[in-house]
């Protein structure tokens, strides 16, 4: 592209020029030369935009495959037991809410509030 800047900068040069003398040939070979590698440039995009789309697609149907994997493998009791590990505590210092696991508010007498730092255990 780089270079297809700097024709375009000697074509406007070549403009200028010709408002006295006349230089149209060398200007109507840069107007073609600039259409030219321009048409390069976005054959060149395309065949990268095409290349992207087939990997995207490629990388939507690994998805779709990886959420079934992890639909069929989450069952409902799986989630309970998940909630039951977890329990709602809000903080009595900012009145926020987190969940917790329980076992961490079993063993420990002092955990942080993620929010105000405060001990939210008490
Ligand atoms: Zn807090």
């Amino acid at each position: 592209m780089k270079e297809i800047r700097n024709i375009i900068e000697n074509l406007y040069e070549l403009l200028d020029d010709n408002k006295e003398s006349n230089k149209s040939i060398e200007f109507n070979s840069l107007v073609v030369n600039v259409l030219d590698k321009l048409c390069n440039e976005v054959e060149a995009l395309q065949v990268n935009q095409e290349a992207l789309e087939e990997s995207i697609s490629f990388l939507n149907e690994d998805i779709s495959e990886i959420q079934e994997d992890l639909f069929e493998e989450v069952s409902i009791e799986d989630l309970e037991a998940y909630e039951d590990e977890y329990v709602e505590v809000t903080c009595n210092h900012c009145k926020k809410t987190i969940f917790i696991e329980t076992q961490a508010i079993n063993n420990n007498e002092i955990i942080p509030c993620p929010y105000c730092s405060e001990n939210i255990v008490i």
